[in-house]
């Protein structure tokens, strides 16, 4: 059998990560990439974190999701891309004494993880006038960067081609498996949908991806803190006295640019924690492709075989994406026949299935769909 070539829709960190799995695994992969302003991808502060939320839970499945990023940055081919990965604690200073008592509690549970600052650290520079907790096996990495780089190596070292443009459903003929683009012909052996938040997702049934809009800002002042600060929100050091703070967590929106209202809530969380003066040098918005259940979307159209998606990422692109590749590939590639019902896409599968008419392109399903 010859090599089997797979098209990719999309080239956030879904897309780039599966492109790697892919390629690495002997496939040919053509990526098409519309390069949104607003990708979720190209404004993230990338950061990966094993505790979740208030109450310093365990990120779902984090073992797995953390083995799988580590081993990603230890593959050979790989492993000049672990320059943009920056291993750094997180501290969160505690804001009560129940939350210190809470923090005892937590720590107690995931000693591995986690340990507590008994003393307020660097007062004048941010308040923490009880001390908080620090997160171990966390860090941030430099997504735009590390897309680039990627995108390098999988040219030089692969069969990987990139294409800068943006396929509409009329480009798509399923039922031949091909996608005429520019005057040419891709034929695919599957096509994956990485598109993140765009609409386009919705094709083939309502697969509910929720845009969820984020905005940060980055800062410069005359200090350096030596870990990812959070305290409602993140200042993540970016060296040379520069920050990443965010992000604003906006469900309703009119627009995907950063905008005074996000500047308001940024700066006034941001006067809340920081005691030293700060500049704002920029101010960014992207568009997070979230769910209801927060779980991604990852998965094989129950007909149409050679029509997979995968996104959902949320607020954990760096996180997930490195494990679900490998996931969506096994599964693509016969190594593994199931999928978990967690982040199957097939758990928001309830319409009719519509057959493909000969020769029909993804625009005739979307008429088809038409009530
Ligand atoms: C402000 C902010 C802060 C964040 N912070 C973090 C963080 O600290 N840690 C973390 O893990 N995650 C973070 N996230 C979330 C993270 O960015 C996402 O989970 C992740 O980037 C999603 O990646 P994706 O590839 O699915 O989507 P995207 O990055 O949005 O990429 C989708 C790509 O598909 C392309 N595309 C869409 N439609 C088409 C088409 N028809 N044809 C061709 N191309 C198409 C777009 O141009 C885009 O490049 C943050 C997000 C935001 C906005």
């Amino acid at each position: 059998m010859g090599q089997t070539h797979y098209i990719l829709i999309g080239g956030g960190i879904a897309g780039m990560m599966l492109a790697a799995k892919i390629v690495l695994e002997g496939s040919r992969v053509t990526l098409f990439d519309s390069g949104s302003p607003h990708s979720a991808s190209g404004n993230a502060a990338g950061m990966f974190n094993p505790i979740t939320g208030k109450n310093h839970l365990q990120t779902w499945r984090a073992e797995q999701l953390l083995g799988a990023l580590e081993a990603f940055f230890e593959t050979p081919e790989f492993q000049p891309l672990s320059k943009y990965l920056y291993k750094l604690p997180i501290y969160k200073p505690f804001n009560s004494v129940s939350e210190y008592n809470h923090g005892l509690g937590v720590r107690a549970n995931t000693p591995e993880l986690l340990c507590i600052e008994e003393q307020p650290l660097m007062e004048s520079v941010f308040h923490n006038p009880i001390g908080g907790l620090k997160i171990g096996r966390s860090g941030w990495l430099d997504i735009p960067a590390f897309l680039k780089a990627l995108r390098g190596i999988l040219e030089t070292h692969f069969h990987f081609r990139y294409e800068a443009a943006r396929i509409l459903p009329e480009h798509i003929y399923l039922s031949q498996q091909k996608i005429i683009w520019d005057s040419e012909a891709f034929f695919f052996d599957g096509l994956v949908l990485c598109q993140g938040a765009e609409q386009a997702l919705k094709l083939l049934w309502d697969l509910p991806v929720i845009p969820n809009k984020g905005q940060g800002i980055k800062i410069e002042g005359e200090f350096e803190i030596p870990f990812i600060l959070s305290s409602g929100i993140y200042i993540l050091p970016l060296g040379k006295n520069r920050f990443n703070v965010g992000a604003t967590y906006e469900w309703e929106f009119s627009h995907p640019f950063p905008d005074s209202v996000g500047l308001k809530i940024l700066t006034e969380a941001l006067d809340s924690v920081l005691a030293a003066p700060y500049r704002i040098i920029d101010h960014y918005a992207g568009i997070r492709p979230t769910t209801r259940d927060r779980r991604p979307l990852v998965g094989t159209h129950p007909v149409h075989r050679c029509l997979h998606v995968f996104s959902g990422f949320g607020t954990k692109g760096v996180l997930l994406s490195a494990y679900f590749s490998a996931v969506l590939w096994d599964y693509i590639s016969g190594k593994n026949t199931f999928l978990e019902k967690e982040y199957d896409i097939l758990r928001f599968y309830h319409k009719e299935i519509i057959p493909l008419p000969e020769g029909a392109n993804m625009r005739s399903i979307i008429r088809l769909m038409a009530p």
